[in-house]
């Protein structure tokens, strides 16, 4: 890395964390589960605002063609001995690279909240073979910031909604697919479909999500989630 090492930049009236451009600084989750929240971002304002969709009311951006925003937001720790939480909103490439890097951690025995990262604001590849801006992980080895049990269980129900299964195929990828969900497709068909949604995926990874999620002739996005026993 040719990055230099920063601070996390603070917000002044919340607990809200966040770094600028190729900035680099170092963290530990304190949940893996984040908040989800869906969001339109109005330029004229520059300002985000909330969709109404998630309260289940009409919203008046989607209606106006506005795109919704995925907003994920983490709690981490940022620096030794504070057990403050403070909060760090990610956007779905973000989200769905933390979630993959957890999975891999969980598979080894390994809690993703014992882990000190750290964290690269930079372009990142996409699950969808795009480049999107968002936080790149590293592994420190490194003393945590903050023990086990000053922290969130990692057994608690919230937890749990993580810790639990895993993606097979990317989150971000899933999403992008949910119009077809139930619809009856050939596998060639449905390979075709998902190259046309998602145009830069290479025809090698576009065939292997084909095939984990159709069953008998159907899509059935809900395969892209295993359980964990
Ligand atoms: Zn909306």
């Amino acid at each position: 890395m040719n990055t230099k090492h920063s601070e996390w930049i603070k917000s002044q009236r919340s607990a809200r964390v966040w770094l600028a451009d190729s900035m680099t600084a170092e963290a530990q989750f304190a949940f893996i589960s984040p908040l989800h929240r869906l969001q339109h971002w109005i330029s004229s304002k520059r300002k985000q605002v909330m969709c109404w969709q998630q309260k289940g009311k009409e919203c008046i951006y989607c209606k106006n063609g506005l795109r919704q925003q995925h907003d994920f937001t983490y709690g981490i720790f940022i620096e030794r001995g504070n057990e403050n939480v403070f909060y760090l909103s990610t956007n779905l490439s973000t989200h769905s690279h933390f979630q993959r890097l957890f999975s891999e951690l969980l598979d080894n025995n390994v809690n993703p909240c014992d882990v000190v990262f750290s964290f690269e604001r930079k372009k990142i590849a996409t699950p969808t073979g795009g480049l999107a801006n968002g936080y790149a992980l590293e592994q420190m080895d490194q003393e945590v910031f903050v023990a086990e049990v000053f922290r969130p269980s990692l057994d608690s129900n919230f937890q749990n909604q993580v810790k639990n299964f895993k993606w097979t195929v990317p989150e971000e990828v899933v999403r992008k697919l949910a119009d077809l969900e139930g619809k009856p497709f050939t596998l060639i068909d449905f390979f075709l479909a998902i190259k046309k949604t998602m145009p830069k995926l290479k025809d090698k990874t576009a065939k292997k999500y084909a095939v984990a999620l159709i069953e008998n002739g159907i899509v059935d996005l809900r395969k892209a989630r295993i359980f964990r026993k």
